[in-house]
């Protein structure tokens, strides 16, 4: 934990110096252009994005494609060597124009545990509130406090709080401020998965109550769709697309997208008229006259069903028991294999001869065919 970190997190008041509430029309983070080389790397390669007032945005991909130095660059912790970063209609970093990350008005929250061992809950809260009188500085404290729902453990120290309470606590000091945004990096990571779904709901709901804008980083697609209004997906340090959770899952961009957000299979098509595409999977829908195209189209395991049919030219080469569900892996005839997510009542076993179906729900996403 750097002392820089914790300078940013135990800021004092931003109200006191500057508004840190921008008026509702303007975004709580505009990023134009940023892009941020290490050596050779390029982590950042010229990232555009807005958060809206009260929105919560959700930075999503594989390791190391510039999630954490684009949030590092937007806190002050890093400096881009291009483009503008505004916050609250505010620009705080420009060529020329450096604004320290103690004067930014935001809060930080990671997954380590970044509260001060010797001091209370209250204390933890506090410390960031120094430029507020006493007697303002309890209100606050006891205003969050209120707000996580730990108000009967303000005398209790670090040690003394649960994985899920101590996360909670370390909201509450980043929110006390009242910071224009809130910044956090995997900040669910180190919970144990029982915990995880539980802190990661209160969370939310502790954000929405408080009417925070929230930027999470993350690298766990569920999470990153679960939590966001809208969700990015970033690889080697472009955004490469943006959107509602639901729009980027069911209609990605890209192969890489894709499979970004969850296991994503293509298999190749061809247009045979009436609307209607034909797979070795079978036929699915496509509206729009797509002939001459080559393309693939993009199947998730729930959208991929089998009946049993020795003349059905697919066999099942493996099951995996989820409990509520069976994930099965099916071996098309050109030897290409799917999984098919089923409901628990659908038991056969490896070997079973299958006939596969597409049942999306909804039109399938053509994609056109990677150029190797
Ligand atoms: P993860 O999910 O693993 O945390 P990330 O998407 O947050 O990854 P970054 O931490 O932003 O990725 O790193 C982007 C790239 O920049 C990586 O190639 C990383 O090795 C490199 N990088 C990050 N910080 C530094 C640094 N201080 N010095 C040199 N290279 C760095």
């Amino acid at each position: 934990m750097s002392s820089r970190r914790e300078g940013l997190i135990l800021q004092e008041p931003p109200g006191e110096r500057s508004p840190a509430q921008p008026a509702p029309e303007v975004p709580a983070v505009e990023v134009r252009g940023a892009s941020k080389k290490f050596g050779s790397t390029v982590a950042v390669d010229d990232v555009s994005i807005t958060l809206g007032r009260g929105e919560f945005l959700t930075l999503v991909g594989p390791s190391g494609c510039g999630k954490s130095t684009l949030l590092r660059m937007i806190a002050g912790l890093m400096e881009p060597d291009a483009g503008e970063i505004l916050l609250a209609g505010k620009s705080v970093s420009s060529p020329g124009r450096w604004v320290p990350p103690e004067d930014r008005a935001v809060g930080l929250v990671f997954q380590e545990n970044t509260l001060f061992p010797h001091l209370s809950v209250s204390g933890n809260i506090g410390f960031g509130l120094s430029r507020r009188s006493k007697s303002q500085t309890a209100k606050r404290v006891a205003e969050v406090l209120e707000l996580v729902e730990l108000p009967a453990h303000a005398g209790r120290y670090p040690h003394e709080l649960s994985g899920g309470e101590r996360q909670r606590v370390a909201l509450a000091r980043a929110l006390a401020p009242e910071p224009t945004v809130l910044l956090l990096d995997e900040p669910f990571a180190n919970l144990d998965p029982n915990l995880r779904a539980q802190v990661r709901a209160h969370t939310v709901e502790i954000l929405r109550k408080a009417g925070a804008s929230a930027l999470f980083v993350t690298h766990d697609q569920q999470e990153a769709m679960s939590v966001g209004d809208r969700v990015a997906v970033m690889g080697r340090g472009r955004v490469e697309q943006i959107g509602p959770p639901k729009t980027v899952f069911h209609l990605p961009h890209s192969h890489f997208v894709a499979s970004s957000l969850g296991e994503a299979y293509f298999l190749p098509a061809t247009y045979s008229g009436n609307g209607s595409l034909h797979t070795e999977a079978g036929p699915c829908d496509c509206p729009h006259d797509v002939s001459g195209t080559e393309m693939e189209i993009m199947v998730r395991p729930h959208d991929v069903t089998f009946v049993e049919d020795d003349a059905g030219g697919s066999v099942v080469t493996a099951v995996e028991f989820l409990g509520a569900f069976l994930l099965y892996e099916v071996q098309l005839p050109s030897g290409r294999r799917l999984r098919c997510l089923m409901p628990h009542t659908v038991e056969v076993g490896p070997g079973a001869k299958v006939r596969v179906q597409l049942d999306h729900g909804h039109v399938p996403v053509v994609l056109p065919v990677p150029q190797p």
